[in-house]
């Protein structure tokens, strides 16, 4: 799974290595001008939130840390990542009353939901260009009064593991764990008209 996203990952960052590099010292940097030291363990939870392409759970990434971090706890990983986050460095997702998943990509992208084992990818739309967010904006301003401060659009689906093993929301794998038996809930998903139809 790991080996699949860090492909993913590749495939996104036409700049590979490069880039991942110039945004760790970027988010270093922001880190340091607002006082905070950076220490071995968040080093390694920064460069993670950075290079992964999986919506992690702070649960998955303490599981992924702490065989090289034995004194690493989840509550280390969770205050590291809502410092994060108050730095503008990693976003929150959260799905109902499930543990928030954090995304360390902040480019305007959406997401896509296996409505099965719960798997979240990135979708880039449109592939090479930007959303008509300003359109939207416009319409919200329009409509309600309200001004936009941030949207999500997310689209459920069954993602490609599961369609080839047969699962669905009706037959899913039998339970390897208790979380099997929970169905992704789904948010309130906004979807703007002007975002489906594109450009
Ligand atoms: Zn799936
Ligand atoms: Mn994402």
């Amino acid at each position: 799974m790991v080996q699949k996203l860090a492909a993913t990952a590749e495939r996104v960052y036409v700049d590979g290595e490069k880039a991942l590099e110039a945004r760790f010292q970027e988010a270093v940097e922001a880190l340091r001008a607002r006082g905070i030291r950076m220490t071995p363990q968040r080093h390694a939870i920064l460069a993670y939130m950075l290079k992964t392409r999986s919506h992690p759970t702070a649960d998955e990434i303490y599981k992924a840390l702490s065989p090289g971090f034995p004194s690493m706890s989840v509550a280390t990983v969770y205050n590291n990542l809502k410092l994060f986050k108050e730095v503008g460095l990693v976003r929150e997702l959260t799905f109902g009353d499930q543990a928030s998943r954090f995304d360390g990509q902040l480019h305007d992208h959406y997401h896509v939901v296996c409505v099965v084992c719960g798997r979240i990818e990135d979708v880039e739309y449109p592939p090479d260009g930007r959303l008509p967010v300003a359109l939207l904006r416009q319409e919200v301003l329009r409509q309600t009064g309200f001004r936009p401060l941030e949207h999500r659009f997310e689209v459920y689906g069954i993602c490609s593991d599961c369609q080839k093993a047969g699962r669905s929301p009706e037959r899913p794998a039998p339970a390897a764990d208790a979380s099997a038996d929970e169905k992704p809930r789904r948010p309130a998903a906004i979807v703007p008209a002007a975002e489906e139809t594109g450009a």
